[in-house]
């Protein structure tokens, strides 16, 4: 069976439940497309545990705020199909917003409390659009298991408490994130840097590193163990800080005194671009 590229909703739907129906298994990495391979690793989980592999490919307007990046955010389709391809994917499903929309559309889901602070506060209505099109793709794509990725670790928190509170029947499944050999957390928006940004851009994760560091030093203070990475970051020209801090494990709400399995995260504009990463807190490698 070859790859399917399906673009109509009632048609991924209609698949999708057929084949459950049948009893397969369908694992889905949603995405915004221009696939490196953090995506990749999304995607192939998704292949390797379920009968069928699914990957959305979907720039989602609803959860851009006004001013973003919507209009030049990177797109490559007949890239990431050959990608998708080579990896043994079933389904890729590629709506549009027309589709997806339509005219007059309103039912927006009003997300969790995971969703408070951090991006939330930086990106006002921003996971109110994530949440809405996970809603929509797990009713139209119908996971057992759904793939996404330690690299945006508010979104997957919030995406849990969606799941767990409308009662989704999908398992959630967090990959941890890809970096480049440097450190910098993969991601489409680093097309964005050049040669100069993207040497700033590394400020971001080695701040991260420095607060990992503290913390197995045995440092659970929040401000001492952000310290020496807001330093390093203000001490790079090009970057502006949005924020930095811990994240509590289960409700991701700032923690003062870090405990292992906590979260410490950031995120920093590089002259227009603006980028997150994140750590887990753990004593050991
Ligand atoms: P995006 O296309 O940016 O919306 O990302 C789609 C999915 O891929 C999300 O679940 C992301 O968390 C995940 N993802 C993006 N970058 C990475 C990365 N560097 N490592 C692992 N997962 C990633």
């Amino acid at each position: 069976m070859g790859m399917k590229v399906v673009r109509s909703p009632d048609e991924m739907q209609a698949l999708a439940l057929r084949e459950s129906l049948n009893g397969a298994s369908i694992g889905f990495a949603p995405t915004m497309g221009y696939l490196h391979e953090g995506h990749l690793t999304l995607a192939r989980r998704a292949r390797e545990e379920n009968d069928i592999a699914a990957v959305s490919i979907y720039v989602n307007p609803s959860q851009f705020v006004p001013g973003e990046d919507l209009d030049r955010y990177p797109r490559d389709e007949a890239r990431d199909l050959e990608r998708l391809e080579r990896e043994g994917i079933d389904w890729v499903y590629i709506p549009t917003d027309a589709e997806i929309y339509g005219t007059g559309f309103s039912t927006f889901i009003e997300p969790p409390p995971a969703a408070r602070g951090w991006c939330g506060d930086s990106r006002p209505g921003h996971f109110r659009g994530v949440c809405t099109i996970i809603a929509i793709l797990l009713n139209t794509v119908r996971p057992a298991r759904m793939y996404v990725g330690q690299k945006d670790a508010q979104q997957a928190a919030v995406i849990r408490q969606l799941i767990e509170s409308l009662r989704f029947p999908a398992e959630l499944a967090v990959c941890p994130t890809v970096r480049e050999p440097d450190g910098l957390a993969m991601s489409s928006r680093n097309a964005y840097l050049s040669a100069e940004d993207r040497a700033a851009a590394l400020s971001l994760s080695g701040a991260l590193m420095d607060g990992l560091r503290a913390f197995r030093r045995g440092e659970r203070d929040t401000q001492a163990l952000l310290r020496e990475g807001l330093a390093r970051i203000g001490n790079t020209p090009g970057t502006r800080l949005d924020y930095m801090g811990v994240a509590d494990h289960n409700t991701f709400e700032p923690v003062a005194s870090a405990s292992a399995g906590d979260t410490i995260l950031g995120a920093m504009f590089v002259g227009e671009t603006r980028l997150i990463d994140n750590m887990i807190l753990t004593e050991s490698e």
